[in-house]
């Protein structure tokens, strides 16, 4: 038999039980079970004793632990409450005086005190989670974040609870904790702020961008997407450098930011001197104005390093749902918008226009080709002979490339020649072009055909890759061609930037290649670069030929570029010479040289090689 004291149980109680227990009563004991007696007395005085000190002790343990838990809780950087449904007694601990930054007894006696401290915004939040104790039976606990403003400042608190019922359904105690997350939530901004702000201009980043978008997109609201994109920003960069292309992209963000009105929608710096406005109008007299808008914002120089730079935006815009139905389209619409937009003579705007979808989706498809084209062998060279107006001899070629393809047929230049342009292929189709044509003039060197100057027409883009001089030496090196019978065709866009044209034209004149200016009068140069730079020849463009005969106008225009590059020691050639009475004119003008239709048209190498026997063979008969 064995006896085990339940803790707590009255002492009474206890001995009762161990009589009965024991099967023993009064009568027995007394009649003289002596030894016995005083046996049980000694082991009831035992276990009496024991029992006093083990309830005792557990009542200090108590204590003690009941005073680590509150001096715990007092400690800790969270705020613990309890509160007891059934009797509607609340404890608190210490830390709501330091995150509430109120008393204990204050916050005893004025139980809804807190809820004056709630951030305004998030009040209907906050108590809307506070009194949903009652909610979610059997979840494990709820949480919420929301904001109180203590003394002006703004705090993040993370609060949450847990509840427990009775059988019956009825809440019995919420237990809550309220942690201080403002330095959590304020490093989460700074993260969120990196990760979607663009360093240099601080507008919202193309991450931020496509989020924003989408969401719109997808809740289907109206939207609007102009792509700005700033026209020769890479001159700016290349002239005065990239802490002045960078002061000036600043500034620009900062003049489109405060053009646009946040409700009109909102601005996002893309990537370099792109920059996109999400616009959440639809209506087109309306974003003609914001779009005449941004153009203005751009119209006053900007003052970097002391130089009133000007720039101007080309901007496309597509609508959504009008133009487009997705993210994708709306995109590639508003883009392509935006390179008509450039086409046209850019610091101008161009609405997306499903008439436009065709010649975009033929680009695309050009480009998309093009990219095949060299290894592909569609690329060949025509040769168009340059004439001396006054013996009437081929003094040199023009190549000028031809691109046969399979699915497009033949391609004029003056298409894929812009396309190669913008998607940079025209440095692998420009090394392609120059090494083939200095092998061809060097085969006809070698076959006895003759010395012949070749001319090459070199795109901007191309000229103002930073290895064009480099590649363009050792492709001479590696053909063997005479650099003195090659002549670049340059453009007068590409004396815009003056100091890097003349440090390029400088090496090349190093090795005897020879300059011209081709389509000389559409475009736009200062007589002082053109005296600063060395020059070898004028093109005078073939606008100015087809009507020499019979405009007066035309014929003083090109009388008066014959005389410029004369005084200029320039030689001149007439581009698009197609009349007898066009040559004559030229002629009676003093200019040296002619190409044209009336001459020759461009030709292959073999007919050009047929032209030239022909020449040969006449000025034997002459001889
Ligand atoms: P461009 O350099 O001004 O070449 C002259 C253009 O006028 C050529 O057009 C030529 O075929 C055409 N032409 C020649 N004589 C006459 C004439 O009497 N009447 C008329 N109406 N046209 C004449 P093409 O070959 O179509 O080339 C167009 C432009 O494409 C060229 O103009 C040049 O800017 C560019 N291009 C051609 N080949 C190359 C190349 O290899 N590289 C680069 N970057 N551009 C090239
Ligand atoms: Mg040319
Ligand atoms: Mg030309």
């Amino acid at each position: 038999m064995k006896y085990i004291g339940r803790v707590g149980t009255p002492l009474f109680a206890d001995f009762a039980y161990f009589f009965w227990t024991m099967k023993l009563d009064f009568a027995q004991f007394y009649n003289g079970y002596h030894l016995l007696s005083l046996f049980f007395f000694s082991v009831i005085a035992w276990w009496i004793g024991r029992h006093y000190d083990d309830n005792r002790h557990l009542n200090e343990k108590l204590m003690e632990k009941r005073n680590e838990l509150q001096s715990l809780l007092d400690n800790a950087d969270a705020a613990i409450w309890s509160i007891d449904h059934r009797t509607n007694r609340m404890s608190l601990s210490k830390g709501f005086e330091k995150i509430l930054d109120v008393s204990l007894q204050e916050a005893y006696t004025e139980r809804t005190l807190w809820q004056k401290y709630l951030y305004h915004e998030d009040c209907h939040k906050a108590l809307h989670f506070l009194r949903s104790y009652k909610d979610d039976k059997g979840e494990a606990g709820k949480t919420a974040e929301f904001r109180i403003v203590r003394n002006g400042q703004i705090k993040w608190v993370e609060v949450k609870l847990s509840s427990t019922w009775n059988e019956k359904g009825e809440p019995v105690k919420t237990n809550g904790i309220v942690l201080d997350i403002t330095e959590r939530k304020t490093s989460e901004e700074r993260i969120k702020q990196l990760a979607y702000t663009d360093s240099l201009t601080e507008l919202p980043n193309r991450t931020s961008l496509f989020m924003d978008l989408n969401k719109r997109l997808q809740e289907g609201k109206e939207t609007a997407l102009f792509i700005i994109d700033l026209d020769r920003f890479k001159t700016v960069n290349d002239s005065f450098g990239h802490l002045a292309g960078d002061t000036l992209l600043k500034e620009a963000a900062g003049r489109f930011k405060s053009a646009l009105s946040k409700e009109s929608g909102c601005i996002y710096r893309f990537g370099g001197d792109e920059f996109w406005f999400v616009c959440h109008k639809t209506n087109k007299v309306q974003l003609t104005l914001l779009a005449e808008k941004l153009l203005h914002t751009l119209t006053s120089p900007f003052m970097i390093q002391d130089h009133g730079i000007v720039i101007t935006p080309s901007i496309g815009i597509s609508t959504f749902p009008g133009d487009a139905d997705s993210m994708d389209t709306l995109l590639m619409y508003a883009d392509s918008a935006m390179r008509i937009a450039k086409e046209k003579g850019r610091n101008n705007y161009q609405f997306f226009h499903s008439s436009l979808y065709n010649k975009i989706q033929r680009k695309a498809a050009l480009e998309k080709e093009l990219r095949r084209a060299i290894w592909k062998g569609e690329l060949f060279l025509h040769y168009q002979p340059q004439v001396d107006l006054a013996t009437s001899q081929i003094t040199g070629f023009e190549a000028l490339i031809r691109w046969e393809n399979e699915r497009f047929g033949s391609v004029s230049p003056s298409e894929f020649i812009p396309i190669a342009e913008e998607s940079g292929l025209i440095t692998s189709i420009g090394e392609w072009v120059l090494k083939e044509a200095c092998l061809q003039s060097k085969r006809w060197e070698q076959q006895g055909y003759g010395r012949f100057s070749m001319s090459i027409n070199i795109s901007v883009q191309q000229f103002q890759n930073r290895y064009f001089a480099d590649t363009f030496k050792a492709l001479i090196r590696e053909t063997h061609m005479d650099p003195s019978l090659l002549q670049i065709e340059i453009t007068e866009s590409i004396m815009q930037n003056t100091q890097e044209t003349k440090h390029i034209l400088d090496q090349l004149k190093e090795i005897g290649v020879k300059v011209s200016i081709d389509d000389f009068g559409t475009g736009y140069s200062s007589l002082s670069v053109l005296k600063e730079l060395q020059l070898d020849c004028l093109k005078i463009d073939q606008s100015f030929i087809r009507d020499v005969t019979t405009s007066k106008k035309e014929a003083a225009i090109v009388k008066n570029i014959i005389d410029l590059a004369h005084n200029l020691e320039l030689n001149v050639v007439a581009e698009g010479v197609e009349t007898a009475g066009q040559l004559c004119m030229l002629k009676k003008l003093g200019c040296q040289t002619g190409q044209g239709y009336l001459f020759s048209k461009p030709l292959f190498h073999q007919e050009a090689e047929e032209l030239l026997v022909q020449e040969q063979q006449k000025m034997k008969i002459d001889a």
